[in-house]
């Protein structure tokens, strides 16, 4: 098999949370691209349906706009029953959505703080256990986590305590569950991705300036085309090696 082959994901099918906007958007373009079919869930369906329109006439593939909660495990299965239903099969899984708030950890309410770790965590974590429940009756399958530098690093100037801490815990719950599925041959790895511009990160605000882009060693931002490569490197068999491993794209961000 060429190098390059090995890229392929031709007979494949994955699914992307929120895969409408942002990042998801890129994620599911270069899925597609890439030669997967493809079903984007989010809880916006009007938007999921356009997008998977789009991602279907630009690409060719069968591309699926489904409504999915992450928080509500019934349809995070009822999606992959979608991707197997409409495209015979499921194999990769993206857990991509998420959420953050900007506030001062004194002001955080309760209910917000769940709703980020609600989502950030306990969804990605139903999504991958009902993915790799699948994955066990076809032999395997692979996951990519959407991480963050917020799980290395403390965010300035903005505050954001239930975001940093829940993407700790999806590169630990990374490495945790890679270790564990390890022998049912189902990878599991993540990437951490430092500033994009997406509607959650208001990278041109001029108050970000400073320490989102003059601190970082590339001075400038990403756009989510620059991160979506990795993902199709992490589901596909070039990765074949690789598994409990955290990928940071973040333009020298972290660096020291
Ligand atoms: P956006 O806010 O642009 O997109 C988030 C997507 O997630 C939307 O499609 C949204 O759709 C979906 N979503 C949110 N909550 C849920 C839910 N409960 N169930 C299903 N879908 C949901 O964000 P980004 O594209 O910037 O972020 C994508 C991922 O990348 C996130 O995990 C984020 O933490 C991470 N990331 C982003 C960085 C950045 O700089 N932008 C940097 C590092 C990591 P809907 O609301 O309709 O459900």
């Amino acid at each position: 098999m060429g190098v390059l082959e090995k890229f392929s994901l031709a007979g494949r099918t994955a699914l992307v949370t929120g895969g409408y906007r942002g990042l998801g958007r890129a994620f599911a373009d270069a899925l597609a691209e890439a030669g997967a079919d493809v079903v984007i869930g989010a809880r916006d369906v009007a938007a999921t349906r356009q997008a998977a329109s789009e991602v279907a006439a630009a690409t060719g593939r069968k591309v699926v706009g489904v409504e999915l909660d992450v928080n509500d495990r019934a349809s995070g299965r009822a999606a992959i029953e979608t991707a197997v239903q409409r495209t015979g099969r499921f194999d990769i899984l993206v857990n991509n959505a998420g959420a953050c708030v900007h506030r001062p950890a004194l002001d955080v309410p309760d209910d917000e703080w769940d709703a980020v770790f609600s989502t950030n965590v306990d969804g990605l974590w139903k999504l991958s256990q009902e993915a790799a429940r699948h994955f066990t009756t076809v032999g395997g399958g692979t996951i990519v986590n959407i991480g963050s530098i917020s799980a290395q690093i403390v965010n300035r100037p903005q505050w954001q305590p239930a975001y940093n801490a829940s993407k700790a815990a999806v590169h630990q719950l990374t490495k945790s569950l890679a270790a564990e599925w390890a022998p049912l041959k189902i990878r599991v790895n993540a990437v951490a991705p430092g500033y994009v511009k997406t509607e959650m990160a208001p990278v041109d605000e001029p108050r970000f300036k400073a320490r989102w882009i003059d601190d970082a060693p590339m001075q400038r931002y990403a756009v989510p085309e620059e991160i979506a490569p990795t993902v199709v490197f992490l589901a596909s068999d070039a990765s074949s090696f690789m598994t409990g491993s955290v990928v940071v794209i973040d333009g020298g961000y972290t660096l020291h």
